[in-house]
């Protein structure tokens, strides 16, 4: 028997009970408050050294970096660990997957990731942490090692596009999967949320795990209301009995 190819499409919903919140969602900080929105907007941030410095703050103050995956996040890699092929599609900056045990190259980040920066001159990439540590040192905005030029959080700003090789990817996956879970995630941002329809039309089983509805709740094999945290290690439990 061929083994199920699993996606799992993940939002801010799975990584709110690591102490992250979603910034980006419709009710999020980014969208309510527009100075803040500000941060993290391409051209605003490109033009405005002040923009950079108070954005530079506000990565130091929120602390991502020290999230700890947790339950569901362990869950996932769990599965893949079993033997289940397993391909994580995520919305999230917060690189939780790959610390709870998911190997990188099978998650495919769709708004990049907050662990690392990228010269927007040169495209080099680095760690937050060093660019923290010189924030923390007194450099208000600190420029590229390499070329001078301007760093940014290595995530999808608002004004920048998606990774097309990101994107091609995950539209790979969802038209591949047998089974495609999307947890939380509100399914109203795209491209994310284009992907359900995809994996759906493709004859995937559709499976959401989210506290609300959803877009696509009609169209899918079973809508799971109940809290991400226990919800998921037992649906995924599940397939993993399936599959021995
Ligand atoms: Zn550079």
């Amino acid at each position: 028997m061929t083994k199920p190819l699993v996606a799992v499409l993940s939002g801010a919903g799975i990584s709110t009970d690591s102490g992250i919140p979603d910034y980006r969602g419709p009710d999020g900080l980014w969208r309510r408050d527009p100075e803040a929105e500000k941060l993290v907007t391409y051209e605003y941030y490109m033009a405005d050294s002040e923009i950079r410095r108070r954005s530079w703050r506000m990565r130091r103050e929120h602390r991502t970096l020290e999230a700890r995956p947790n339950a569901a996040h362990v869950a996932v890699a769990d599965l893949e660990k079993s033997g289940v092929p397993v391909r994580v599609i995520t919305q999230n900056v917060d690189g939780l997957h790959q610390l709870g045990g998911m190997p990188a190259r099978k998650v495919l980040e769709l708004h990049g990731s907050a662990r690392s920066v990228v010269c927007t001159g040169c495209d080099v990439r680095s760690p937050m942490e060093d660019a923290l540590a010189r924030v923390e040192a007194g450099e208000g905005d600190p420029a590229c090692a390499e070329c001078g030029g301007i760093l940014k959080s290595a995530t999808v700003m608002f004004g920048e596009r998606l990774d097309p090789v990101v994107l091609g990817e995950a539209l790979a996956v969802s038209k591949a999967c047998t089974v495609f879970i999307a947890v939380g995630s509100s399914l109203q941002v795209q491209p994310a949320a284009g992907l359900v329809g995809v994996a759906s039309d493709h004859g995937a089983r559709l499976i959401i795990v989210n506290a609300e509805p959803t877009p696509y709740d009609e169209i899918a094999d079973e809508v799971v209301r109940e809290p991400i945290g226990t919800a998921l290690p037992r649906i995924l439990g599940r397939l993993r009995g399936q599959e021995a």
